[in-house]
């Protein structure tokens, strides 16, 4: 383990631990804009409709929130907004926050029968006193701005959870059962960056837990000042780990957008102390000059990327 004295000697020389170099801005890394970065190959027809709004020269803030509602009102999306599959009690319970281009938040989490809780967010971020509403506040909320209650979970994803009411067992499969949350970075023509992360969350849960995905520094994080990053995957492990907001300030440390989110990974193993089988985590993040990255635990992951170049599913490395 690297002591503080030998930190400190090493940041005077301009290096970061294990020789990398300490860059103070991040020019290093440079890439296109506008540009949208999503999770999983999911995540393309939420860049479609994200893209619609960047490539007219529109702001990050509507293209993440149009970009991310696209999963949200998709009911074959087993793990976002409407089908998505319910907690142990047969309920569907979604987490969603948003963050723009000053630093500013809004979330929800525990919210029912609220299709669209990414806006919720946002409505909480613009006109509310506050950062976070979960539950029935924050569907009493949503009500009070116009949204409309409606049944969430389809007869797909009631078949599903009857189907695991016989075994009852709580094994969440990598990369397949409850891993496609969409969460989304973009950078508009004027340089400003906005994410948004949107989950029903892990499939049977406990009635009551919450992921990572509304946790402003676990689930999404945004610094104005250096770019922004999302998470998905196993929420508990990115919240102990504080992930999004660690990759964003590995950025700031001067790491690439994949070697910061390479870190994050990295932590979740290391905090873990050798008990993270069967745990899949993946970060992706942007920096403010629109270069991107991810990286995951498990191999499977991709981060879909539109800019214009066009729009893509890219895999990331991994580290198992
Ligand atoms: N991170 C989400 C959660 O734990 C799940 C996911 O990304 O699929 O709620």
């Amino acid at each position: 383990m690297l002591k503080r004295k030998d930190f400190l000697k090493t940041t005077a020389l301009g290096l970061l631990p294990f020789g990398i170099p300490m860059v103070p801005n991040q020019t290093r890394f440079t890439g296109k804009k506008p540009v949208v970065i999503s999770t999983w190959r999911t995540g393309l027809s939420a860049n479609e409709a994200a893209w619609e709004v960047l490539s007219k020269g529109g702001y990050a803030l509507d293209a993440v929130e149009a970009g991310v509602k696209v999963e949200e009102a998709n009911k074959d999306n087993k793990t976002v907004g409407i089908g998505g599959y319910p907690d142990r009690e047969g309920k569907v319970t979604l987490d969603a926050c948003i963050m723009d281009e000053r630093g500013e938040c809004g979330s929800v989490a525990f919210m029912q029968n609220i299709k669209h809780p990414v806006s919720v967010a946002r409505k909480v971020m613009e006109e509310s006193p506050h950062c976070m509403l979960v539950g029935e506040g924050a569907k009493l909320f949503a009500l009070d701005h116009g949204f409309e209650e409606e049944d969430l979970l389809t007869p797909d994803a009631e078949a599903e959870w009857k189907k695991w009411l016989d075994q009852k067992e709580y094994k969440p499969k990598i990369n397949i059962e409850n891993h496609d949350t969409i969460g989304m970075l973009a950078l508009d023509e004027k340089g400003r960056i906005s994410g948004a992360c949107t989950t029903s969350g892990a499939a049977w849960k406990m009635h009551g837990r919450v992921g990572d995905s509304p946790i402003i520094g676990a689930g999404l994080f945004i610094d104005p000042a250096i770019g922004g990053a999302v998470a998905t995957g196993l929420g508990e492990e990115i919240i102990k780990t504080a992930g999004s907001h660690l990759v964003v300030e590995m950025m700031r440390a001067g790491h690439s957008p994949e070697e910061a989110c390479k870190i994050a990974t990295e932590r979740i193993i290391e905090r873990s102390s050798g008990n993270s089988e069967g745990v899949q985590a993946a970060f992706i993040a942007l920096n403010k000059e629109g270069a991107y990255g991810g990286y995951s635990i498990v191999e499977g992951f991709d981060v879909s990327v539109y800019n214009t170049d066009g729009n893509r599913a890219e895999p990331v490395q991994y580290l198992i």
